[in-house]
Order: C-alpha cells, then sequence, then structure tokens
C-alpha cells in the first residue's frame, strides 16, 4: 500500500527554492529539515538558522552564493533544536562571527547538554525512529515538517557556541538592518524571534509551521507548555506582520492571511486544553479523552493544522501527563501487572498462544491492525509464539505507517517493522 496520499501532498511545502522575501531578505526553503533565512548588508550578512547538517548549510551557501558573495558575520539561533543550529560552521567558513541566542539557550536534544543525566540511548534510539532515519526515501515521505531526502552528512557537527545571549526584548542594529530580537517561549522555553519592522517580516523559529504543533513529540520531550505556546500566538501577532518567515515549511504572505493563522493555531492549542481538561474533570483517562478529542470543524479543515507533524491525540496525553502526571486516577493503575504477567493471564483466559495469534492474524486481515499488534505484543511479552507473533506486528506495523498522515508516527512506524524484522 502506499503512503497516505495527503502526506505525500505536504511534500509541497518543501519545494525546495531560494524565496525572496524582499530586497535583500531570503529564506532557504526545502534543502534540509529547516529554513536558512539570510539578511543581506552592504558589507556582510545575517544568518537565522542553519540546518541540521553541514552537507545541508553547504548546498544552501553555494546556491546562495549567486545572490550574495558577501560574508556571514551574524549568525542567529532561534532555539536550541538540532535542526537550527548545526550548520553554523559552514556559514562562519572559517571566520570568528557572532552567534546570538537566548540566555536560556539549551537543547532538550541528546548530548548538547552533557550535564543533565539524560536518557541518551533511549533518546537516540526513538528519535531515529521518530525522523525516520535509516530508511529509505520510498518510505520516508517526509519529516511533517521538512522533506525525508534531505542530505544526513555532518549531522550535529557544525555547532558554534553563541557569542551574544540576549535574555530580554533587544533593539539590534546589524549589518544597516534595525532588528528587535524577542524571547518567545513556544515549542521551546529557549526561543529567540526575529523582527524586521522595515518590512514587516518576523522569523518565528518554530512556533509556527504548515503543521498541527508538536505539542508532544514522540522521540520523547519534556512537558511543553501549552499554555505557554499559545501566549506566544498573541506575541507574534501583536508585531501585525506581513511576511512571516517561519523555521519550517513555507514563508506565509498577507497582514490578514498570517493573523488568521496564527489565531487558528493558538486556538486549536486552547482547544486541546480545554476539551482534555474537561475529561480530566470528568474523570477520565488520558486515552479515553485524546480518542475522542476532534477539533471543531472551521479549526479542523485549516491545511495548516493538518497532523503531518504534530498530533491531536498525543498533544492531549501529554496535557494530562505535564499537569496531573502519570497516574490516570483509576485506583487499579496504583498496582497494574507488569506487562509479561498480564499477557500470561490473558493468553490463559483466551485459549492460548494459538488462539491468540489466530485472533491477531484475523484482526490484521480484518483491517484492525491495531487490536492484531496488541494481540502480539501480549504474545511476545509471555514469549509465547514470539516468531509468529513479530511477523504478524511487523505487516500491521507497515499497514498502520501507510494509513496515518503523521509523519513521525509513520517513520516511527516503519523503522520499528524493520528493528524487528532484525530480530529475525
Ligand atoms: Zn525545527
Amino acid at each position: 500500500m502506499p503512503a497516505h496520499p495527503d502526506l505525500t501532498a505536504q511534500n509541497a511545502q518543501f519545494m525546495k527554492k531560494i524565496h525572496k522575501l524582499a530586497d535583500n531578505v531570503y529564506s532557504a526553503v526545502g534543502y534540509a529539515a529547516s529554513n536558512v533565512h539570510f539578511l543581506v548588508g552592504e558589507t556582510g550578512v545575517v544568518v537565522i538558522d542553519t540546518t541540521e547538517t553541514t552537507q545541508a548549510a553547504t548546498n544552501i551557501l553555494t546556491d546562495f552564493r549567486e545572490i550574495s558573495d558577501l560574508p556571514v558575520n551574524t549568525i542567529i539561533y532561534t532555539h536550541s533544536h538540532r535542526d537550527h543550529i548545526s550548520g553554523a560552521a559552514v556559514f562562519a567558513e572559517g571566520r570568528d562571527v557572532e552567534i546570538i541566542a537566548a540566555d536560556n539557550f539549551s537543547s532538550d536534544l541528546v548530548g548538547l547538554d552533557e550535564t543533565r543525566p539524560a536518557p541518551n540511548a533511549a533518546l537516540m534510539a526513538r528519535t531515529k525512529r521518530q525522523f525516520g532515519i535509516t530508511l529509505n526515501d520510498n518510505e520516508r515521505v517526509n519529516l511533517g515538517l521538512g522533506p525525508g531526502d534531505r542530505p544526513m552528512k555532518g549531522m550535529g557537527a557544525g555547532y558554534i557556541e553563541p557569542t551574544l545571549r540576549v535574555s530580554k526584548t533587544t533593539k539590534l542594529a546589524r549589518e544597516g538592518f534595525e532588528l528587535e530580537l524577542a524571547k518567545a517561549p513556544g515549542e521551546t522555553p529557549d526561543h529567540l524571534i526575529v523582527w524586521w519592522a522595515a518590512e514587516r517580516i518576523l522569523f518565528s523559529g518554530d512556533n509556527f509551521y504548515h503543521a498541527f504543533p508538536n505539542l508532544y513529540a514522540i522521540r520523547g520531550t519534556p512537558y511543553r507548555d501549552f499554555d505557554t505556546w499559545a501566549d506566544a500566538m498573541d506575541q507574534l501577532m501583536a508585531y501585525a506582520p506581513e511576511i512571516l518567515a517561519p523555521g519550517h515549511t513555507q514563508p506565509v504572505f498577507g497582514a490578514e492571511v498570517i493573523k488568521t493563522a496564527l489565531t487558528d493555531y493558538r486556538d486549536a492549542i486552547r482547544f486541546v486544553v480545554s476539551e482534555t481538561v474537561k475529561g480530566m474533570n470528568a474523570g477520565l483517562d488520558p486515552i479515553t479523552i485524546a480518542a475522542a478529542l476532534k477539533l471543531p470543524e472551521e479549526l479542523a479543515q485549516k491545511p495548516y493544522l493538518q497532523e503531518f507533524y504534530g498530533h491531536i491525540g498525543y498533544a492531549s496525553q501529554a496535557y494530562f501527563a505535564g499537569t496531573l502526571g502519570w497516574f490516570d486516577g483509576n485506583p487499579t493503575s496504583l498496582g497494574r501487572l507488569p506487562a509479561a504477567q498480564e499477557a500470561e493471564r490473558f493468553i490463559a483466559l483466551a485459549g492460548g498462544p494459538d488462539a491468540v495469534l489466530d485472533a491477531a492474524q484475523s484482526a490484521l486481515e480484518n483491517t484492525d491492525a491495531q487490536w492484531a499488534m496488541e494481540l502480539c505484543d501480549r504474545l511476545i511479552a509471555a514469549e509465547k509464539n514470539v516468531k509468529p507473533a513479530r511477523a504478524i506486528k511487523i505487516n500491521a506495523l507497515r499497514t498502520v505507517a501507510d494509513a496515518t498522515i503523521n509523519a513521525p508516527t509513520r517513520n516511527y512506524y516503519l523503522l520499528s517493522a524493520r528493528e524487528l524484522e532484525e530480530l529475525g
């Protein structure tokens, strides 16, 4: 079965192109997971964000050199995620350049902050699955917010430490551009947005992109504060931008179009919060709340709120866990049996391992791949019929992968299927 056509259509957001936003302002889109912006002055260039690999940064710089051969003197990081900071050395071209970031610049990604006892092995394995790293180009349609077929050479390699950290809203003149830098915590707490008033261009980092916001990343992220992110939309709107240059996906043009998009983004986040809170107050568990949660029709149809990257159900569960913690409120859950023990008893009750395997096979054949996986998980946990259970689960994973429009979910399913296959 081919990938979901809507996910394939999202590739239009990553057409490789250097967009001209205004005289002397450009955005390189589609070369990498994230965008690079250029402000070209009389004697030098300001770069905003640098992509995830030195190879992607090199490709962008090569094409940018058709536009200008001036040196890059200043680099601004909108936030600390790897896909924005890893190509800085390429743009610096061996010189000492100014690197600007927020004062609380700090990554929740693997390895950047060695002082924290992060579960790095888990994060690395899950990050690989979310982004489909090592999947082939047919399998990895895109990243939801970036192209699937981006260069991987030099991933994380060209990072340079910030030389100037900004703690509050700061006016800054660089290369003839009068810029305003403001902290705008949203997708991450360390977001720094850049405003150029002369042409009303706002560089918004990852607080907005053409997909439902990633309020929880399945690679494993700490709680992202929903209210803060929604508030950031008001902060962006207050500038009344006429051009919005996001960290991912195409630039957005037109004051009204941008205002509507930012309002919808904010309202969608607030809706997830209010519906989840209703469910919590009604004593429902997070999975039940998430399964029932749908955006109101007027929001659900907006192209930039489709779940190509963020996922409404994952967001709702993250809000539950981020506010009430892991406990679902049901006292049974305080003493849950470990998976292997529950599986043993379930399998016995269901008539034995062969009956459960047959049920898994028919669930798969009857387009109930999720139930097939849940049955297979019990066989695998109880170490009964492990090989045939794995084989059914592999098929089920590939079936659900092709049915989803959510790129991280698709990539996670497909890479997990391959990992199971490798177990033999
Ligand atoms: Zn990003």
